[in-house]
């Protein structure tokens, strides 16, 4: 049976992970501190750690960089606040594998879950990745948003898996043009925006108050998935 630590100190966001993980056929337990966390996450034996980021005694940073350091190569997962953006870069320097940004889809983070529990048993990685309502399956070149078909284009395609690649880090407009049209394209940085205005429309619950694929003056690009 695959074995999941929870660590989280809000009850009411614990328990309905333990159930919905449970009814996933998961054995879950629960670490309500950061202590008992980095004590359980060593002995325990788990499968997958879901490790939130503020928790009473050590944050989930400490825990991470802790575990890490002690060795430890069981997945981390991290539950990252939505308001803090620099959370998410600095859990995978900690040597987190992935993170998910609350609040979160019950659908997106089991999708998360079993990509990660896939990696670590050595399968692909080209497991459909979710944000949102959105679903991208590389393997097959589809977009599904709310499990409808969404067409993209070539283009519009490899801008977004440069993005999830690179989630939470910035892409500059340049580094854009190389990695989807190539080294030696004459296109400009007006045809990255526009591509990237087509892009919003296609994924962005409100395109004109862009939650994933952020514009950062004078940098380029962040997605925030
Ligand atoms: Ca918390």
């Amino acid at each position: 049976m695959t074995r999941i630590l929870v660590v989280e100190d809000e009850p009411g966001i614990a328990l309905g992970l333990e159930d919905d993980l449970t009814m996933e056929g998961y054995q879950v337990e629960i670490a309500a501190d950061g202590v008992t966390a980095s004590r359980r996450a060593r002995e325990g034996n788990f499968d997958l750690i879901l490790l939130d980021v503020m928790l009473p005694g050590k944050d989930g940073f400490e825990v991470c960089r802790e575990l890490r350091r002690g060795g430890l190569r069981t997945p981390i997962l991290m539950l990252t606040a939505k308001t803090q953006e620099a959370e998410k870069v600095m859990g995978l320097e900690l040597g987190a594998d992935d993170y998910v940004t609350k609040p979160f889809g019950t659908r997106e983070l089991r999708a998360r879950i079993r990509a990660l529990l896939r990696r670590a048993a050595g399968e692909p990685e080209n497991a459909p990745f979710c944000f949102g309502e959105v679903e991208v399956d590389f393997e097959r070149g589809e977009l599904r948003r709310q499990g409808r078909p969404v067409d993209l284009t070539p283009l519009e395609f490899k801008l977004l898996g440069l993005f999830i690649r690179s989630r939470g880090r910035v892409l500059s407009r340049e580094r854009l043009l190389e990695g989807a049209w190539g080294a030696d394209t004459f296109a400009s940085d007006r045809i990255v925006d526009n591509h990237i205005a087509s892009l919003r429309r296609k994924i962005e619950p409100d395109p004109a108050n862009p939650r994933y694929l952020r514009n950062l003056r004078g940098l380029g690009y962040r997605f925030d998935g």
